[in-house]
């Protein structure tokens, strides 16, 4: 370490697995990061993604003052909006841009009612962010109107683990896979989803003898560790799943004890599950029964067997039955509450878990406290001073919606990018042009913020303090290693300031409750009303890293959930059907298309694709099998146009083994060839979460020409001078 040289240990801003980075720092310039060999998580590995990816703090097109579209200077509030390109805004001080914000919310909430008004909160936020954010709309503006990317990624997951079990979290940890014997990972590309936690499950395998049960269509990375690979038929997992809960039930490998003490409904369960043979499970998800079976006795006599999963199971218009019958296995063997077991859906962004902890949610207020219970109402009233609202509010994809009937007219997005994560993109496209008003607070513009009346300019992770809990309920400090670039702010403080002048602009009793000087406050605040949570204190992050429920400043923290009963009593199983997805390949679109990441990017690629990163994996591509290929006709390489009943997009084929015949795969984070321009946007009934892992699509070659067309990536530069400056916050702020 150099005498100038500055560590500032904080979290990784990309994926939920939450390793630890040590920020290396000369003044306000990282040099390089870094992560302690007796990190938790990390076990001193870090991905490309952590090692690497930070570069995008200092990227040219940071946005490093507020923004006003000039459109909406000329009092065009009813105007059909259009994306914006780099001269359509002007630079406002943040007096100005937050009276405009403050007076447009106040004015559009008392013509149309609290429910005129949503609010996107962020996964990539902090806790103390997103409990402020879901605080102010629904203390002071009055909605439940409230949501964040969960519901596009896990929503599935998370009903089913609370109509069975009462909790939605990860029962165990990632690292738990060196206490077990047999793992099932399905629906996970966890090499380039969750890459040190593949690592962790690669090191188990090679030292530890642990078993990998793969369940996935395509040929991802961790079957070449696997014991077994099950390769079904996308969207088939309820009758694959329910076949070898069938197994288990037939061969009497139930664990008995297990279910009398701490089940119910099995009989009912049980009766269902005989339609589930491993032969009906054949013919429908293309995996022969010999497997299907093989695979139910390896986990069910296992010593410890868990269950790892990702957004392959939730993201069917039959999610939460997806999750429902994985929850099935573990409780048929008793495969949880010990360590080396459970259930365990991997969260995909880095604080996907906390931001539905603090109340990003629409019918959860923070500790996932029922929005519709009176006594949960009444007890955030006591502490925030103002009634929030009772009842449900509307969903993501509901918001996205109602901004095209006009039921939705003000709409504030925080660090969310809508225009790329909703499904069936120019559904969402023109249904955002009938907003009355439009705010993204953000680091960047993104295909959302060109439609943004106001930018209100956010700090990035290195710029802020505050907490992260990662995927195995692991609250983590993020750290500021210096203050944040030109005029922008942290999220919380962003919010606070927007809280005070809307407090005033809406008439409510002025309450002094938005008054944090740090989000320690904030947390604070939380924890009063979250008993999980209430023995954390920002004291013992400083040492420890504690994994909730941490009920008192004593309890060192629940590494894993459920050892001796479930938050609901008694786990619930419940009969399953098979139904087909929703939209089938057919005659005339033959391909079923999958989508999902690639280790380089991240999400919509805002961070990553302004990161050297995207020098690595600069372009979107479509995987297709080689006995597809002549009969599209395409080579590797070759532009192909992909298109669904609902847009097309032009990539490059990648001819590869890796998808299965009659099933193509497009990764999620290219603008220039977005693959929700293809989804459907069909939603499971219960979790609200569309169909992303299935729709139909046809496959024709395109020219050169086409592919460059698509190819350059309208990046918004900001106004913003080019050499960033820290600034010191203005009194007025
Ligand atoms: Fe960051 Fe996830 Fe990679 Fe760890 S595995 S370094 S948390 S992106």
């Amino acid at each position: 370490m150099l005498s100038s040289e500055k560590i500032i240990p904080t979290t990784c801003p990309f994926c939920g697995v939450g390793c630890r980075l040590d920020l290396h720092l000369h003044g306000n310039q990282i040099s390089h990061v870094t992560t302690p060999y007796n990190d938790l998580t990390s076990k001193g590995n870090l991905c490309v993604k952590g090692r690497y990816g930070w570069d995008f703090v200092y990227h040219h097109d940071r946005v490093l003052t507020p923004l006003i579209r000039k459109d909406f200077d000329a009092g065009t509030a009813t105007r059909r909006r259009a994306p914006a390109r780099r001269d359509d805004w002007r630079e406002a001080s943040w007096d100005e841009a937050l009276d405009v914000v403050t007076t447009r919310f106040a004015e559009i909430v008392e013509k149309h009612g609290p429910d005129s008004a949503a609010v996107f909160c962020c996964a990539k936020a902090t806790n103390e962010d997103n409990y402020a954010l879901q605080k102010l709309f629904r203390a002071v503006i009055g909605t439940n109107n409230i949501d964040h990317c969960t519901r596009l990624c896990h929503a599935g997951s998370v009903v089913a683990l609370q109509m069975a079990v009462g909790s939605s979290a990860m029962s165990n940890s990632g690292s738990d896979i060196y206490a077990c014997d047999v793992a099932i990972v399905t629906g996970s590309n966890t090499a380039e989803s969750h890459p040190i936690i593949a690592l962790q499950f690669k090191d188990a395998v090679m030292r530890h003898d642990t078993k990998l049960i793969i369940v996935d269509p395509r040929r991802v990375e961790m079957v070449n560790f696997a014991a077994l690979w099950l390769q079904q038929r996308p969207g088939t997992d309820v009758p694959l799943f329910s076949a070898m809960a069938n197994v288990i039930i037939q061969e009497n490998l139930c664990n008995n004890a297990f279910l009398d003490a701490r089940t119910e409904n099995f009989e009912t369960f049980a009766k269902a599950m005989q339609d589930f043979t491993p032969e009906m499970a054949e013919r429908i998800s293309g995996v022969p029964a010999e497997k299907i079976i093989r695979a139910a006795r390896m986990y069910a006599t296992a010593k410890n067997g868990a269950i790892y999963w990702s957004l392959g199971i939730p993201e069917h218009t039959h999610g939460t039955e997806n999750a429902l019958a994985l929850v099935h296995l573990a409780l048929l063997t008793g495969h949880i509450g010990r360590r080396g077991t459970g259930l365990n859906p991997l969260r995909g962004q880095n604080n996907v878990q906390g931001a539905s902890d603090a109340g990003a949610m629409p019918w959860h207020y923070p500790g996932y406290q029922e929005s519709n219970d009176p006594r949960t109402v009444e007890k955030f009233r006591a502490k925030w001073g103002h009634t929030p609202p009772v009842g449900r509010g509307l969903t993501t994809t509901e918001i996205a919606d109602a901004w095209g009937t006009g039921a939705v007219k003000a709409q504030y997005v925080m660090g969310e990018n809508p225009l790329m994560s909703e499904p069936n993109l120019r559904h969402a496209h023109h249904a955002i042009e009938h907003l009355e008003f439009l705010v993204c607070q953000d680091v960047f513009i993104n295909e959302t913020g060109r439609y943004a009346d106001v930018i209100l300019p956010s700090a990035t992770f290195a710029e802020k303090d505050g907490t992260y809990t990662n995927t195995d309920r692991r609250v983590q400090r993020v750290r500021k290693a210096f203050e944040p670039l030109g005029q922008a702010r942290a999220d919380w403080e962003i919010i606070s300031a927007v809280a005070t002048r809307l407090e005033q602009k809406l008439k409510r009793p002025r309450t002094a409750y938005w008054a944090y000087k740090h989000p320690s406050e904030i947390w604070d605040e939380m924890r009063e009303l979250v008993p999980a949570i209430a023995g954390i204190s920002y004291e013992r992050l400083e040492t420890e890293r504690l994994q909730w429920p941490v009920p008192t400043l004593d309890s060192p923290g629940t590494p894993f959930l459920f050892g001796e009963t479930f938050p609901r009593g008694r786990a619930k199983f419940f009969p399953l059907v098979y139904q087909p997805s929703v939209e089938e390949p057919d005659e005339k679109y033959p391909y079923a298309l999958t989508t999902g990441r690639v280790l380089y990017q991240w999400h919509g690629g805002a961070l990553t694709r302004r990161s050297n990163l995207d020098f690595a994996a600069p372009e979107a591509f479509v995987e297709i099998n080689p006995s597809d290929a002549p009969r599209i006709p395409c080579e590797n390489g070759s532009p192909v146009r992909v298109s669904s009943r609902r847009g097309n997009v032009v990539l490059r084929a990648r001819v590869t083994e890796k998808a299965a015949p009659g099933v193509v795969f497009v990764p999620f984070h290219y603008a220039e060839a977005a693959a929700n321009t293809l989804t459907i946007d069909a939603l499971d009934p219960q979790a609200k979460i569309p169909e992303y892992k299935i729709c139909a699509v046809k496959i024709e070659p395109a020219t050169l020409r086409e592919l460059q067309d698509a190819l350059p990536l309208d990046l918004i530069p900001t106004l913003a001078p080019s050499a960033p400056r820290a600034e010191p916050m203005r009194e007025s702020f």
